[in-house]
């Protein structure tokens, strides 16, 4: 992809252009940008201007929060904000979720992009789960920040603003979903936070971030693979469309990790009794005779490797969220291996191999 200078008409310009019929010549609108904010750092009170780490997340409102980049921001974009909710991103479950890409396909049914912000506890669920669920090919940018909005030099308003100049951009249609922070964004699969405190947590398992955001140039270097069926949005999307199942459809689904000697025998067998119907084994572990038990009480079972990458590069509690939607919309085994397979190793085609 090349890289691009994203062209935002300036308020003098658009006003100019209304008070004139030169508006019928061609001054384009200013894309519309919902923010659905569910909480997290980047909407965090800190006790001091100086306490980094020390501070309540999820306090402000979205809506404050967007007028404190006013009017900078009205530039860029028409802005409007949901309150989702206000909480730490491990807040949310599963039945949550469900109800975010319901929010983020409303506000898609009238806005040109969406930026959802979140926690970065579990950002990368965030975002995996909406890249399988949100169906629009239009932009959606998860931001959150790693200091409060209160502190000196935090990153809270910065990855805000970069997060709408992104969406406004539109520069991601069709590349899935997408996590912006600290000026660098990237694919909703790869994408794994790798540091407690440092801006720079994001990184993307040796694949590499998708682009940057300077200022208002967004610059794109990589696209995933599914950009290339973006002109066939049915094959673009995937098969999980919320609105044709409820909440109580979605399956629980559990991850267990493997390791040196361990023991996972009594873990699959409560597992299957407490009517789990997926399990997702990162790095092996368990006899046969265990899986073979649980399998007999329709338990399906997933193995993925508990290292960054290789593989199949899903990670594990990614790989737990699209077991969890494959369970949810097919009782065919074989039909749940097939997605599993598809979405976890999907690869350009790039041709003949040699
Ligand atoms: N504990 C916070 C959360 O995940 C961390 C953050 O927001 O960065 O909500």
């Amino acid at each position: 992809m090349t890289t691009k200078r994203f062209a935002v008409p300036s308020l003098t310009a658009l006003a100019l252009a209304l008070a004139t019929a030169s508006s019928l010549l061609g001054q384009t609108p200013r894309p519309k940008v919902t923010v659905i904010g569910t909480g997290g750092t980047i909407a965090g009170v800190s006790e001091t201007r100086t306490s980094f780490q020390s501070y309540r997340a999820g306090q402000k409102l979205i809506q404050d929060m967007v007028d404190e980049l006013r009017p900078q921001i009205d530039e860029v974009a028409e802005v409007s904000t949901v309150q989702f909710g206000n909480r730490a991103s491990g807040g949310y479950n599963i039945p949550d979720f469900y109800d975010l890409t319901l929010a983020v396909d409303k506000a898609l049914e009238t806005a040109d992009a969406v930026v959802v912000t979140s926690g970065t506890g579990t950002m990368d669920e965030f975002v995996y789960w909406l890249e399988l669920t949100v169906r629009s090919q239009k932009p959606v940018v998860i931001t959150g920040a790693m200091r409060p909005w209160t502190v000196i030099g935090t990153d809270a308003h910065a990855n805000l603003f970069n997060a709408i100049v992104l969406a406004a951009s539109r520069e991601t249609t069709c590349l899935g979903k997408v996590l912006m922070l600290n000026d660098e964004f990237h694919a909703a699969k790869e994408v794994w936070k790798s540091d407690a405190y440092r801006l720079d947590t994001f990184i993307d398992r040796q694949v590499g971030i998708l682009g940057y955001v300077d200022e208002l140039n967004v610059r794109t270097f990589r696209a995933p693979p599914r950009i290339q069926h973006c002109d066939d949005p049915e094959r673009w999307r995937t098969p999980f469309d919320l609105t044709r199942i409820s909440k109580d459809d979605l399956p629980r689904v559990e991850v267990l990790m493997g390791y040196q000697g361990a023991r996972l025998d009594e873990a699959i067998a409560a597992f299957a009794a407490a009517g789990v119907k997926g399990i997702v084994v990162a790095g092996g572990g368990g006899s046969r005779e265990a899986r073979q038990a649980a399998e007999a009480e329709g338990v399906v079972f997933t193995a993925t490797e508990r290292f960054r990458s290789g593989g199949n590069n899903l990670m594990p509690q990614k790989a737990r969220l699209l077991l969890l939607l494959s369970l949810a919309f097919s009782k065919d085994p074989e039909q749940v291996r097939n997605w599993m397979a598809e979405f976890s190793a999907a690869e350009f085609e790039v041709g003949p191999r040699r």
